[in-house]
């Protein structure tokens, strides 16, 4: 299956900013051949990258939308408004803001208008470090997984990321991931889930990638694993070249 390689660039970059960065990595980046390449901004960005983006196969995402399409949201996206400036993808259910409250009925709803509207979800799911010391990790799966995709027909319409709240480097950039080990047994777990959900065809068809202190130190291991079908990658990817380096990992 064809690789994804995202970018989740969180509060960082203006909108200047952002479109030096497509300049360079553009020139770095090679024939993405085996990688999707996705890059998700700020809102305020999605503009600049948007033209930056022409015609370069690269694709565009959001981090995060409202369920609605319009209406009394103070300081909210809809899926509309995303689609109207070229986003292709969404990130939902980050656990940057399933810490700030965001809960899996929430994400559901983004999950099934972000599919009506034609923008493939990224669905986030993973254990805090709390809950994988209690060994409460696959529960925490589950329940993730059943609670975000309720009435979600084609289940190869939707990434899901696996981001182990642990592994996440929130700019620390020595944070270390997960074994290649530990991840590929939360992604081989997932598919499973999949198929008991959907069917072996489905889970097969579906992307499960990895998210958590992914760099280039590590990206060709944790790419190279079965059921590792690509990356979530945040603080690697405020810089182009470490970014390019990722993605022509993906391609070798
Ligand atoms: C993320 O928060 O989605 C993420 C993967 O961050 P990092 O790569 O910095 O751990």
């Amino acid at each position: 299956m064809k690789k994804l390689i995202a970018a989740n660039w969180k509060m960082n970059k203006t909108a200047g900013e952002s479109a030096l960065f497509i300049g360079e990595f553009k020139k770095i980046i090679k024939n993405e051949k085996n990688a999707d390449v996705v890059i998700c901004p700020p809102f305020t960005a999605l503009s600049a990258v948007s033209g930056e983006l022409k015609g370069s196969g690269i694709k565009l995402g959001a981090q995060n939308m409202h369920f609605e399409d319009f209406g009394a949201f103070t300081g909210e996206i809809s899926p509309l408004m995303l689609k109207e400036l070229g986003c292709q993808y969404a990130i939902l259910g980050h656990s940057d803001r399933r810490e700030i409250g965001e809960k899996d009925g929430l994400i559901n709803k983004k999950v099934i208008s972000a599919l009506k509207k034609g923008i493939v979800p990224i669905l986030c799911i993973g254990e805090t470090h709390e809950q994988r010391i209690k060994d409460e990790t696959q529960d925490v799966l589950e329940s993730q997984l059943t609670g975000c995709l309720k009435g979600v027909e084609n289940i190869s319409n939707v990434v899901v990321a696996y981001e182990p709240v642990w592994a996440i480097s929130k700019g620390n950039p020595s944070q270390k991931a997960a074994t290649k080990e530990d991840a590929e047994e939360a992604h081989l777990f997932i598919r499973k889930l999949l198929e008991g959900m959907y069917n072996e065809e489905a889970a097969k068809k579906t992307r499960i990638i990895y998210g958590g202190s992914m760099k280039p130190e590590n990206a060709k291991e944790l790419l190279a694993m079965p059921n590792i079908d690509g990356g979530l990658v945040g603080n690697a990817s405020l810089n182009p070249k470490s970014f390019a380096e990722i993605v022509n990992s993906a391609n070798k």
